[in-house]
């Protein structure tokens, strides 16, 4: 989607954003100005030798705060990686683990790479020189700089990041804690693949358990039967969209992807799309609903809830104006320009903001960042303890009603659910959503609390943005 030559670049975007939030607040411009700029980017250019020849890669990892360390923030595989998205990302990381309260600085990686164009032992060699780089200036290190997945990276390079961090520190007892999203059976933790998608998920509930906010919308009821269009079925988008699907009762009217997109007023089914996107590299052919080469234009296509999990700035000076949705939850980072948020504002259009909507993925990294310096799985100690005092309550009341003739049975649905202890998913879900929960609550707060404050967005930053504050104040900055 091209956008109009106005438009910022994606860290001027983020830049005005933040300014917007601190026009509102009592900062010094010194301190101000701190807390705005990347503290660092550094950028590497490294050959491997691979199909007969060397070929040079570049890579990225801008660090944007040290106000709390680690920094954290996935690495990209793109080709469309550069310097301003990485910067501009590194920012976003910041506001995000600040709304959320995990205790990181933020950062961000991306490698310039195609990863369709490689074969799983070429990228291999890439990851782990990439990594090498990283690694032996700190930039991956389990109490400095902590990376975890992102666009067009997953398990498979985490795993192979953590092991070249092994190799070179051997001695580290830590060293699993250098990145998170590692596979389970190499240090990751139940739920971090799904992590992004359920934040989603738990934010969009918790927006729906607040009526003020939902007329502000201009929606009414409950998420059952709400309309969504879903831009991406990478993890995010796919995760959001099933589980909104599957559990919340919510109709998925539209999936836009890179080839096209799929509408049908009745519903599509999302396992069946991604399945198929599995198979035919697209969407194009599925059997039901409708298909439209020009996929961006269904972000104009009526619906209640619009779910963009894709690139950033896909909605922008170009569309914004014809935008139909009454909610956006921002699912990728970015995925809104600066002008177009004015324009959607303007128009009474409320915005779930990534630095929150999809803060998911880095929480549930914290969790296994933990779990790695800890050497223990959740719920190791807990569970079977948790499950026999259950079963002794559940079975005095028996004995008592037996005693007393009184008929009196549990349902067995009942009685399964409440002997089972909860494991490392559960808990891995459980403090999630917690902290979506307790994040959303403090965004809306805000939100309301304040006449100048107008938006969500803007309240996201005053909420991130006093926490950063707090942290200089302390450090004594
Ligand atoms: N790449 C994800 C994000 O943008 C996850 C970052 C992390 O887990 O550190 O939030």
């Amino acid at each position: 989607m091209s956008a109009d030559k106005k438009e910022p670049s994606f860290r001027e975007s983020v830049d005005l954003m933040f300014n917007r939030a601190v026009a509102l607040m009592d900062l010094s411009p010194g301190l101000e100005e701190k807390i705005r700029v990347c503290n660092a980017t550094y950028t590497v250019r490294f050959g491997v030798r691979l199909r007969g020849q060397i070929q040079t890669f570049t890579g990225y990892r801008s660090v944007h705060s040290e106000h709390m360390e680690p920094v954290k923030g996935g690495i990209r595989y793109a080709m469309a990686v550069n310097q301003d998205e990485v910067e501009a990302l590194a920012a976003l990381m910041t506001f995000k683990c600040a709304v959320v309260e995990v205790p990181f600085g933020g950062s961000k990686g991306g490698l310039r790479i195609d990863p369709r164009e490689w074969e799983e032992d070429e990228l291999e060699l890439i990851t782990r020189r990439f990594a090498y780089e990283l690694a032996k200036r700190d930039l991956i290190h389990p109490s400095q700089n902590v990376p975890a997945p992102d666009m067009g990276t997953g398990e498979r390079e985490m795993a192979w990041m953590a092991d070249q961090y092994r190799r070179m520190n051997t001695t580290d007892i830590n060293s699993r804690a250098c990145v998170t999203g590692k596979p389970v059976n190499a240090g990751g933790i139940q739920g971090r693949t799904e992590a992004t998608g359920r934040g989603v998920q738990y934010a969009l509930q918790e927006f729906f358990r607040h009526p003020e906010d939902m007329k502000n919308a201009g929606l009414e009821g409950s998420l059952d039967g709400k309309r969504i269009i879903v831009q991406g079925l990478g993890n995010v988008g796919y995760h959001g969209a099933k589980f909104l699907q599957e559990e919340d009762g919510c109709k998925i009217i539209g999936i836009i992807e890179r080839d096209g997109a799929l509408y049908d007023e009745n519903g599509l089914n999302v396992e069946d799309v991604r399945n198929w996107i599995a198979k035919h590299d697209g969407v194009n052919g599925y059997p039901s609903g409708t298909y439209t080469k020009d996929g961006s234009k269904l972000l104009e296509q009526d619906c209640d809830i619009l779910l963009p999990a894709a690139l950033e700035g896909v909605i922008n000076l170009s569309n914004a104006d014809s935008i139909k949705a009454r909610l956006i939850i921002e699912a990728a980072n970015g995925p809104v320009t600066a002008g177009a948020d004015a324009i959607l504002r303007e128009k009474g259009v409320v915005i779930i903001p990534d630095m929150y909507a999809n803060a998911g993925g880095v929480t549930v990294s914290y969790f296994e960042w933990v779990k790695n310096l800890s050497h223990i799985r959740f719920g190791r100690m807990q569970r079977r303890q948790e499950e026999n005092r259950h079963r002794l309550l559940l079975e005095e009341l028996e004995r008592i009603s037996h005693d007393n003739s009184i008929n009196w049975t549990l349902s067995p649905k009942f009685r399964d659910k409440y002997l089972k202890g909860a494991g490392e998913l559960e808990l891995v879900r459980s403090g999630l959503e917690d902290t979506m929960r307790t994040a959303y609550q403090e965004i809306s707060g805000k939100w309301h609390e304040r006449e100048d404050v107008t938006d969500l967005r803007t309240a996201a930053y005053l909420v991130a943005i006093d926490k950063v504050v707090s942290s200089y104040d302390t450090l004594g900055l």
